[in-house]
């Protein structure tokens, strides 16, 4: 393994590691963290604080706790989407999706290493808030671009 261990941008990182704000939880990533994007709906503002969200996409069976499981809390903030989040210090974590049990969504601040992906656009620009403004050249888009987005 050893030859292999130089960093590859073609290839996904292996044993990408997240963790939350107070440090009582942590995961790890084994796979592919795919679509980054920045998001301005209202819900991922709320959820975050923040002005967007930073989200990407990740396999579910890639994905696991590695320490405190019993503090991560779900909120469902539609119907069939979940949300988790640190118990304790409130981090946004995974979003799990009924429709689509084989991906999760990830929030991109809580990672400890890079996933080596950068992303690609905007999306729900139309509900962006009026105190931030978008300086990069990124593209932008009203809502979603299409259907693969759509979780
Ligand atoms: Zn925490
Ligand atoms: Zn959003």
């Amino acid at each position: 393994m050893t030859a292999s261990t130089k960093l590859n941008v073609d290839k996904a990182p292996t044993m990408l590691r997240g963790s939350c704000l107070c440090q009582g939880v942590a995961f790890a990533i084994d796979g592919p963290v795919t679509d980054a994007l920045y998001c301005h709906c209202t819900m991922c503002r709320k959820a975050h604080g923040t002005a967007f969200r930073a989200r990407a996409r990740i396999k579910s069976a890639d994905f696991r706790w590695t320490k405190g499981e019993d503090l991560v809390r779900y909120c469902e903030s539609s119907p069939g989407l979940y949300r988790s989040f640190c118990s304790v210090c409130g981090a946004n974590l995974i979003s799990t999706f009924d429709a689509r049990p084989h991906v999760y969504g990830l929030a991109l601040g809580v990672l400890d290493d890079d996933p080596q992906v950068r992303a690609r656009c905007h999306v729900h620009v139309a509900s962006k808030a009026p105190w931030f403004e978008i300086t990069d050249d990124l593209p932008q888009f009203d809502e979603l671009p299409d259907a693969r987005f759509k979780w």
